[in-house]
């Protein structure tokens, strides 16, 4: 498939969106930034640690010694421990706090949960696994299962042990091991770790005062209370039954609750939706996969889909290049390159290309504030419901029924950006604006700890190297690693995710990336007969120093835009939900990981017996 570009309005007044972006930022910085949420933790620790969906079935401690840990079951843990037994591991354990595989995709089961992005890019394995999505945004229930189904295909079930959370990790020098300690009583002796915690890990809470008042039922998005609100569990029936007769507020409008609320809407006898930044919402146009597309795919065709996505979503588009996803995500590189060929390709500055690529952007969010009125019929909501920044400011999304809801008689939209979110919750209802909303039951589409401190993302308590060495506290200084994945005064620990690496409009074909590449390093490592491996300072200095010299600074973007996770509540600190990326991008650090294997020696590593 390819297609043409979206029609964007002809003329825009830039210096004005700008001013207007500017005001609606400031009014919404709050002084506390990440402080102002509450950590799943202490009273709160069941929306993080208590499974709604599967009993927690007793057992007796494990104490064993193994070669390769991977904590985390979602699908870096599933790559990572797929490479793993690809590079010969045997002893592996994978340790999950899910009662199966999955991670997100086994924890968010609310209704109308789908993949947001081209599912035959973000569903990995696909040719591996011979699995084909049955459509281009994938139901939830059919991620998961594709999670079990890469269990099954590499072998991995008996590897797992589930329900099992890690509560910390220490280097043993005399071992030469990781010790890992869980909350089951385990003393897991593992010579290598891979860390697969992934970014959406841990949800938070919002901090409204007097969320602790609140007599009524309330839980959060990622751990779906089936048993109050009715409905199949699998999430792939979307019915709530027994929210008939129930008033339900929601808070958040990111992602989440934009696949959220057209659910609710339909099927609750009142819906509150409480807003403090709109999300933009793009057309969505979900179609099932076409069996005759599928005959002309040739081998190795979700990789060169991946790369085609990638270059829509953040390279451009080379001349004459075709757009195979066509989404959302690849709207303004796919305009930006007919303009480009209108012009016959010019030779652009780096500057002039970003002033053109800005004026994009703002003509694409002009576009999608435009669609709110041709949707909305009350003229108040639809205004409110309008994103004033620039795309990706916040995660865009995509959906044909969430404007919609809006102009049903049961739904009211409660803008609570000028208090900067709810005000208050009292026994039996929601305080903004000065009015009481009241509710039998709060749904948190409130997030997760993405940009926040490593422990309360990671959800273990320590993580202690040689020396007793605190992972937390050094990273706290200062992100520091070798190519992103290893840390010196750590020895056979890895970590994953968006930790100085070249950044992927694919995350999962990024985390292979990662994954692969840290098997190769703990087979060469046992190949070589050494038992350690780590970076040597040197080593790590150097790389911390390339990502410094090749930053693509992002810190004006950042900060113009509105507070999220995407830039750290706009604090003072603007760390990205990205990390600190290696500027030249993926493919070229795809490169740099290869040209490092090729080399042979294992440069900068220290290897010990
Ligand atoms: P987000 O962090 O994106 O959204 C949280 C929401 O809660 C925001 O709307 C936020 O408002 C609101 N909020 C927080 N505190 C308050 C408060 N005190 N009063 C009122 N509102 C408040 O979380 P999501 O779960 O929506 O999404 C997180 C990520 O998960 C996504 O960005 C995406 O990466 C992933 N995801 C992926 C999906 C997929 O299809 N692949 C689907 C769903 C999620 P504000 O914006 O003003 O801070």
């Amino acid at each position: 498939m390819t297609c043409a570009p979206t029609q964007t309005p002809d003329a825009i007044d830039i210096p004005a969106l700008r001013e207007k972006y500017r005001q609606e930022r400031d009014r919404r910085l709050r002084h506390d930034g990440q402080g102002q949420f509450v950590a799943a933790e202490g009273d709160y620790a069941e929306y993080y640690e208590a499974d709604p969906y599967k009993p927690v079935i007793p057992r007796e401690p494990i104490r064993d010694e193994i070669d390769v840990a991977v904590l985390g079951g979602g699908f870096s843990g599933l790559l990572a421990a797929a490479r793993c037994r690809q590079a010969g591991v045997e002893a592996l354990r994978i340790i999950e706090l899910g009662g199966d595989f999955g991670g997100v995709w086994y924890w968010n089961r609310y209704p109308g949960i789908q993949c947001d992005n081209d599912a035959y890019c973000y569903m990995p394995l696909l040719e591996e696994t011979g699995y084909m999505p049955t459509k281009r945004f994938a139901d939830g229930a059919e991620i998961y299962a594709h999670c079990q189904r890469i269990g099954r295909h590499f072998d991995l079930y008996d590897h797992a042990i589930f329900h099992t959370l890690v509560e910390g990790m220490r280097w043993d020098e005399d071992l030469k091991r990781w010790r890992i300690a869980t909350n089951r009583g385990d003393d897991i002796k593992a010579r290598f770790v891979i860390l697969c915690g992934g970014p959406t890990n841990r949800p938070k809470l919002p901090g409204i005062p007097g969320i602790h008042d609140f007599k009524g039922h309330k839980f959060h998005s990622a751990r779906w209370d089936y048993d109050y609100t009715g409905g199949d569990p699998t999430g792939a029936s979307g019915r709530l039954d027994n929210l008939h007769d129930k008033r339900v507020a929601i808070i958040g409008t990111g992602a989440t609750g934009i696949q959220l609320v057209p659910w609710l809407g339909k099927q609750v006898k009142h819906l509150t939706v409480f807003q403090r930044t709109p999300s933009s919402v793009n057309h969505r146009g979900n179609t099932p996969t076409d069996p005759e597309w599928v005959k002309t795919l040739q081998p190795g065709w979700q990789k060169e889909r991946q790369v085609n996505f990638h270059a829509g979503a953040i390279g451009g588009f080379a001349p004459g290049q075709s757009d195979l996803v066509c989404d959302l995500w690849t709207e303004i590189n796919r305009n930006l390159q007919a303009k480009m060929q209108a012009a016959g390709w010019p030779q652009l500055s780096p500057a002039e290309y970003g002033a053109m690529y800005e004026r994009e952007d703002y003509l694409v969010m002009e576009r999608l504030r435009g669609r709110v009125d041709t949707i909305v019929e009350d003229p108040a909501t639809a205004a409110a419901l309008k994103p004033w920044y620039r795309f990706m400011c916040k995660r865009p999304t995509s959906n044909d029924e969430y404007l919609q809801t809006f102009n049903r008689p049961n739904v009211t939209l409660v803008d609570v950006s000028a208090t900067q979110g709810v005000e208050r919750m009292t026994a039996d209802a929601l305080i903004a604006n000065g009015t009481a909303y009241e509710a039998d039951c709060v749904i948190f589409a409130s997030g997760f700890e993405v940009t926040s401190d490593y422990e309360k993302r990671w959800g273990i308590k320590r993580v202690e190297g040689r020396g007793g060495v605190s992972l937390f506290d050094m990273w706290r200084r200062r992100l520091q690693t070798f190519h992103g994945f290893s840390v010196h005064g750590f020895p056979n620990l890895f970590v994953t995710g968006y930790t100085q690496v070249g950044l992927s409009a694919n995350v999962t074909a990024m985390l292979d990336q990662h994954v692969s590449h840290i098997a190769w390093i703990i087979g060469e490592t046992r190949a070589r007969g050494a038992v350690t491996v780590e970076p040597s300072r040197a080593a790590m200095d150097a790389w911390v120093r390339i990502i410094d010299e090749t930053k693509v600074d992002m810190t004006q973007y950042q900060r113009e835009c509105t507070p999220g996770y995407y830039n750290n509540e706009g604090e003072a600190e603007l760390r990205s939900n990205v990390g600190e990326p290696y500027g030249p991008g993926f493919d070229a650090f795809d490169g740099v990981l290869a040209g490092w294997r090729d080399q042979g020696e294992m440069a900068g590593m220290m290897l010990g017996r």
